[in-house]
């Protein structure tokens, strides 16, 4: 028997509708060098309805990308609602990208307009004349109607001025009907090895991740709430909490280009985020500016949600206990759009207590619509007790199932009959909660037996004088592999190895401490903020790394 329910399709277009005028009272509040500026959600509709009506009028139709290179601000949001909304598709650059990564991309996935905000012209000019598809360059923000635009003049595209543009489009638009199942946006993975590698984004994935990410279990939005994406909008889609946000009415808190600790937290005190979304590296350079400056607490904020790399005990722990801040963990990729766990303890355990602070140390519980099982080195499907330890394998209605056009060859073995393999190594509990050990790529094999560096690191940055530590595999003769800790120092201690040794020696058997060790100023980091223990490998190689 088929439903007697209505066949309404769930596009970013019905969010869009949803959020502009059912909640055309809340707000967007973006950072200025000074202070903030807003838009009403009403307000915002309006501007909607104009880019789309600009982008048209520059010829885009059909399924024709629109790429961004922006900060997340007001007129990011817009891009976000009005392409997907008008039929194209959305193609968020990583501004942080190389220069042949960032060409490539574009490129590939054949960019016809770029929005650019206008303090980021100087990085995008000398690229521009590489990306062959690009007919039109599009400057954006309050800058941009004095900005210089001569540089990116002569380079095969037109140039405009957003506001100019938009100004002289009508205030609606004649939204064309939109099959849930097409692309309303794209991504790249940042390609640790190879191309990088697009995932492209329906409508329907995008709604049902959205619908996920604003439940209580994740951010747990409404109207009332305020929500500061400090993870990129060219970052796995900010985490979908942008959609979530017009989903819920939650207003959006948009920190533009100013992502220091101590910008961010006046900037959270001023837009009275209740709720935020970044890597734990930004979460450490916050909490060490509280440390300094505790008058500049964020009194608004009650909720964090951290992912992108393990985040550490000491952490969550510290924000908590000092300044009564949540961290909730999530785990993801930007293959599953990308959150697919999150979530606190379970049932039965009481918060603060030991077990409570074990389960907030893993990588959440699988949300409904997300799968996940474990798998050995043989592909076999191992338990989900807890204890066997393999490759996390993920599906459902918001996980790729491939790459676009893609011509690596070992693309398809990124996926195993229908799930993706994550490249992810952990175990898989009974209740669904994640454990993850490390990445594949990041795994220390030593005499045949793995050591986790997660379990390492985040046993390290619980010591008081550790800011940050990232541990890699180093080759050796005799076990293959042997861990090396780098460590960044709290200023003013004078903390030795021997005593790092010994305070993880209370943890670890003796065989899995680290031999290797380096004190450095800062762990490197990847273009959305994790360590970069590639990098890492390589100046050990070089022979670049000071040991102790
Ligand atoms: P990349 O880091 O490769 O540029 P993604 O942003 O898609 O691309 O990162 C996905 C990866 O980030 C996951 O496969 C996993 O290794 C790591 N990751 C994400 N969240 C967590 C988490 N909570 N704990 C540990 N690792 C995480």
């Amino acid at each position: 028997m088929r439903s007697t329910m209505q066949d309404a399709q769930l596009t970013i277009r019905e969010i869009t509708r949803h959020g502009t005028t059912v909640h055309r009272d809340s707000e967007v509040v973006t950072a200025t060098e000074d202070g903030t500026r807003s838009l009403s959600y009403g307000e915002l509709g309006v501007r909607v309805a104009q880019l789309a009506g600009a982008l048209r009028g520059l010829g885009v139709e059909g399924d024709q990308r629109v790429a961004t290179f922006m900060w997340n601000n007001a007129e990011h949001l817009t891009a976000y609602l009005a392409v997907p909304s008008m039929g194209a598709v959305l193609h968020t650059l990583n501004i942080r990208l190389p220069a042949d990564q960032l060409v490539y991309i574009a490129n590939h996935a054949e960019d016809k307009v770029v929005l650019v905000d206008a303090s980021l012209v100087g990085l995008l000019v000398p690229h521009l004349a590489a990306m062959e598809t690009v007919e039109h360059v599009v400057v954006a923000g309050p800058e941009a109607a004095g900005a210089d635009l001569a540089p990116l003049q002569g380079q095969g595209a037109e140039v405009h001025r957003y506001d100019e543009l938009l100004d002289a489009q009508p205030e609606t638009f004649d939204w064309p009907e939109i099959d849930e199942r097409d692309a309303a946006a794209m991504c790249y993975t940042s390609g640790t090895t190879g191309n990088p590698k697009g995932v492209v984004y329906s409508h329907r994935s995008a709604y049902l991740h959205s619908m996920a990410i604003w439940s209580g279990t994740v951010a747990a939005l409404d109207a009332h709430s305020r929500v500061l994406p400090i993870v990129p909008q060219f970052h796995a889609n900010a985490w979908g909490l942008v959609y979530a946000a017009l989903m819920s009415g939650a207003s959006l808190c948009m920190p533009d280009r100013w992502l220091q600790a101590e910008p961010l937290c006046r900037f959270m005190a001023a837009s009275r985020a209740t709720v935020s979304g970044a890597v734990p590296t930004v979460w450490n350079d916050v909490l060490g500016h509280l440390e300094r400056h505790p008058e500049q607490k964020p009194e608004s904020l009650g909720l964090i949600l951290c992912g992108g790399s393990a985040v550490p005990l000491a952490l969550q722990q510290a924000l908590w206990r000092k300044h009564g801040i949540e961290v909730r963990q999530a785990w993801g990729m930007t293959e599953t759009s990308p959150v697919a766990s999150a979530g606190r303890p379970p049932l039965g355990v009481e918060e603060g207590t030991d077990e409570a602070w074990r389960y907030r140390g893993t990588q959440g519980r699988l949300l409904c619509g997300v799968e996940g099982r474990i798998v050995g080195d043989d592909g076999s499907v191992l338990a989900d007790d807890g204890d066997a330890v393999g490759e996390l394998e993920v599906r459902g209605p918001w996980v790729t199932a491939e790459y676009y056009r893609s011509d690596d060859p070992q693309a398809a073995e990124k996926f195993h009959d229908g799930w993706l393999r994550t490249g992810d190594v952990g175990k898989l509990d009974a209740l669904g909660y994640i454990t993850l050990t490390d990445r594949s790529k990041d795994v220390i094999k030593s005499g045949g037996e793995w050591i986790s560096s997660v379990d390492l690191e985040n046993a390290l940055m619980a010591h008081d004088d550790v800011v940050e530590a990232a541990v890699v595999a180093i080759p050796d003769e005799k076990w293959d592999e042997r861990p090396l800790a780098t460590v960044v120092v709290r200023e003013g201690a004078d903390v030795t190895v021997e005593q790092l040794r010994e305070f993880l020696a209370a943890d670890f058997a003796k065989w899995q401490l680290p031999d290797a060790w380096a004190f450095v100023d800062q762990v490197p980091r990847t273009s959305v903020g994790k360590f970069d223990k590639k990098v890492i490998r390589k100046q050990y190689a070089a022979g670049e790394v000071e040991l102790q």
